[in-house]
């Protein structure tokens, strides 16, 4: 495919959108298999995550807790050929959260395969601004990088498309 890039640009002077839109597919694809290959150690402890999925275009994510970000991975990755990662991570201290967090998510949209997933980032935060104050960063789960509640939907992380 990238064998036909340079000869349409000097044919046209331009490369069209479906091309454009097929790079994109392709890019996504070499970090998708280059996060397969990586091995995450995430830190030990109680921690909530957030992972995203994209479901025909339509961005979902699902706010979690677990005892052990590593464990509860893998059972995530069993039977998928495509690693998932955490979007966001955070260790906690008080295992109170998670109530709280199942608390809200049993309002939220949920799909077909009967998980929870709340529809932006942004109700995301408000949640666990509401079930815990004391929580005031979210680490990305791509990279390990720190940021603010509020900073954290700005990264750009290397990571990540
Ligand atoms: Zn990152």
């Amino acid at each position: 495919m990238f064998s036909n890039i340079l000869p349409s640009i000097r044919k046209t002077g331009s490369y069209n959108i479906t091309n454009m839109n097929k790079i994109k597919t392709l890019n996504k694809e070499i970090i998708q298999l280059k996060n397969n290959q990586r091995n995450i150690k995430y830190p030990k402890g109680k921690a909530i995550y957030i992972i995203k999925k994209v479901i025909n275009n339509k961005k979902y994510y699902k706010i979690g807790y677990t005892k052990d970000l590593n464990k509860r991975l893998k059972v995530y990755n069993t039977g998928t050929p495509n690693k998932q990662l955490y979007k966001y991570f955070c260790l906690i201290k008080d295992a109170s959260i998670d109530k709280c967090i199942k608390k809200y998510m049993r309002n939220k949209e949920f799909i077909k395969n009967k998980e929870y997933y709340v529809a932006n980032m942004k109700q995301i935060i408000k949640i666990i601004n509401n079930c815990d104050k004391r929580i005031t960063e979210l680490c990305c789960g791509y990279c390990m990088k720190c940021k603010k509640l509020k900073d954290i939907t700005y990264h750009k992380c290397k990571y990540t498309y």
